[in-house]
């Protein structure tokens, strides 16, 4: 008899309940994937050319422009407030996030950086939320290489209990969780400033999470050179996951303090990348519990194996 091969974890920060199954990867697909289809350059609303298709940017730097999404799912009234922006990060067609020049990537980390604060200091507004879908199962409906910005009322629950649980860790431990995290084995990139790791909790066969080594709660922190190797180490950490998964769709959150705990001892800035391997379907919609078919530990060694420039 095969040993049982599943073993179940609890995520710390959201007390979500992941089952390690391992014999999940070798699973036969018998669905033919369509191969993906690209929005034509001619008709792409993101190509210089065709600006017309879009509303007029409020950044245009030649290169990266943002404009207020055509199909926002939140705006400003007389009751409420919202900004959706879209981030265009490169005014070629196909050119990937991963393949940017060091200068146009911290072109890219600096303009963020800058519509972050701008956004966030709206007294109406309570928190920003920095993302970006690469890929149609990512939820991209555009193949040209953007990100989006929400600027919310409220702050989300996600956050809201993502505070709580690393307040009462600091306040128990009296140091911040992230800083006091033991990476162990489960390194894949590191440079002066930031570290990409693999969470031992994780969630996302190779979901990989990035921090600062400074104790840093927001991306307005960021100094010159952070914003340099920031953008550095999530372009390496993305290479080694395109080595591993060359089709891959992928989700990058940015997790900054809401404004109200920004600079806390207990908050820590993160990102998350998540690589869409496999759909959530009805036992993660029915349960709230994760399925990873690669171990942390496993899923680390492969993507620090993974030969890149
Ligand atoms: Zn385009
Ligand atoms: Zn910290």
């Amino acid at each position: 008899m095969e040993e049982n091969k599943t073993m179940i974890k609890r995520c710390f920060l959201t007390g979500e309940y992941v089952f390690y199954a391992t014999d999940r990867a070798k699973r036969p697909h018998s669905f033919r994937r369509e191969p993906i289809k690209t929005t034509p350059r001619q008709y792409c609303p993101f190509c210089p050319e065709n600006s017309h298709l879009t509303p007029t940017p409020v950044y245009n730097d030649g290169v990266i422009k943002i404009v207020p999404n055509k199909y926002p799912f939140v705006h400003t009234n007389e009751e409420t407030y919202g900004v959706h922006d879209v981030v265009i990060d490169t005014a070629d067609h196909d050119e990937r996030l991963k393949d940017f020049g060091s200068e146009h990537i911290l072109k890219l980390m600096t303009v963020l950086k800058n519509r972050f604060m701008e956004l966030e200091s709206d007294e109406k507004c309570s928190y920003v939320q920095i993302f970006k879908n690469e890929g149609i199962d990512a939820g991209a409906s555009q193949t040209h290489s953007h990100w989006q910005i929400a600027a919310l009322p409220v702050v989300p629950l996600k956050m809201e209990s993502l505070l709580k649980v690393l307040k009462g860790y600091y306040d128990e431990h009296k140091e911040c969780y992230f800083c006091s995290l033991d990476k162990g084995s489960r390194i894949v990139e590191e440079n002066d400033s930031f570290i990409t790791y693999l969470p031992a909790d994780g969630k996302f066969p190779y979901g990989m999470d990035i921090l600062p080594k400074r104790h840093i709660t927001s991306i307005e922190e960021f100094g010159e050179k952070e914003l340099a190797d920031f953008g550095s180490i999530l372009q390496r950490s993305l290479k080694r996951l395109f080595v591993i998964k060359p089709d891959i769709c992928y989700n990058l959150c940015l997790y900054s303090a809401p404004k109200a705990v920004k600079g806390c001892e207990y908050f820590h800035f993160y990102t998350q990348i998540i690589p869409r391997i496999g759909h959530m379907a009805g036992f993660e919609f029915s349960t709230g519990c994760y399925i990873n078919s690669v171990l942390p530990e496993v899923g680390a060694e492969e993507l620090r194996q993974a030969e890149i420039d």
